[in-house]
């Protein structure tokens, strides 16, 4: 059996709130590509690429375009159960393009499972739980605002929030007070400053809120500052999460032998699919290293692949990013 045809298609997806932000920038649109792999025999497998905001991940449909071109000279007359041979040869063409990868990496393992009949956790060897925690994102407002937002998201069940931090201390501090007297304790907070602090401003916050009882802080410093989130660690009693600053696998290794985080985000898109994800997983479990899924959002065909994933690896230990569909219009893919 071979790959015969390998087609897609873009979509974009509208958020119902188009002032959702971060502190890297607003948010109003997800993009996503659908990849379509068919093989000779008729077995269709599909895979989404989470292309996101561009303003995160570089790319666009264009760039995804460019990429799955070049890959389908890769894939045309692949056997479609030898990934192992397959996605090393489109890792080749990867630099920049990792979202448009993993989409085809997980279309391969769609394409793979279907062939044998299986879902892909069994692919994967199989399940390790059958219920996955979901962190749910909560955007950038003023303290009373986002204390609103905070409770009505775990008004509708989720118990594990993250709050955008801005960057700006006493704002900050004021944001998660806020959401912690709204929502009480029995609702898990994290923060996230997207790399907004610098590494003596990020211990001043972190040491600051405290009291709030927060279960990680991600990423409050630049991704390249490897010195200075050990810093931050070294100094904060806050448990740190390592998310941009995590590109490759051998990332997440510097990061470890510099015990510079608690938690690394595995972001399956960022990785390019989630035959890497594995690698980091298993990295991670190695070092006794806590990890998540975060979220690379593209719809919810991304989360379901997130999902066999997540299902599949026993090193996640945390609850994981894959309800941000939640953020896009209804009637949407
Ligand atoms: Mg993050």
């Amino acid at each position: 059996m071979k790959i015969a045809t390998v087609s897609f298609a873009h979509v974009n997806l509208s958020q119902a709130d188009k002032t959702w932000r971060i502190s890297l920038g607003t948010i109003a649109e997800t993009l996503t590509t659908i990849i379509r792999l068919e093989t000779d025999s008729g077995v269709v497998g599909y895979g989404a690429a989470p292309i996101g905001a561009q303003l995160i991940s570089g790319e666009s449909h264009a760039s995804a375009e460019v990429f799955l071109h070049a890959a389908r000279d890769i894939l045309v007359g692949a056997d479609p159960l030898n990934r192992n041979a397959t996605i090393p040869r489109v890792s080749g063409l990867m630099a920049g393009n990792a979202r448009a990868k993993a989409g085809v990496d997980s279309a391969l393992h769609d394409l793979a499972a279907r062939i044998l009949n299986v879902s892909s956790v069994t692919l994967l060897g199989g399940a390790v739980r059958t219920e996955i925690p979901v962190l749910r994102i909560v955007a950038i407002a003023d303290p009373a605002k986002m204390a609103k937002n905070a409770s009505d998201v775990a008004a509708n069940g989720f118990r594990y929030l993250k709050l955008k931090m801005s960057g700006e201390l006493h704002g900050d501090v004021d944001r998660v007070a806020a959401v912690r007297e709204r929502c009480g304790r029995d609702v898990h907070l994290t923060i996230d400053a997207n790399q907004a602090y610098s590494a003596t401003g990020a211990v001043s916050f972190l040491n600051a809120i405290e009291p709030f009882n927060v279960d990680m802080a991600e990423q409050p410093v630049l991704a390249d500052d490897f010195e200075g989130l050990a810093m931050v660690r070294a100094k904060s009693r806050v448990p740190i999460l390592a998310d941009e600053s995590i590109r490759s696998v051998g990332d997440a290794l510097r990061l470890i032998q510099m015990r510079a985080a608690d938690f690394i985000s595995i972001k399956v898109g960022h990785l390019g699919g989630i035959t890497t994800a594995m690698k980091l997983a298993s990295v991670c479990e190695a070092a006794s290293i806590g990890c998540l899924v975060g979220a690379n959002t593209g719809g919810r065909m991304v989360e379901a692949a997130n999902m066999h994933f997540i299902a599949a690896t026993r090193a996640i230990s945390y609850a994981c990013e894959v309800g941000e569909f939640y953020l896009q219009n209804r009637l949407q893919y």
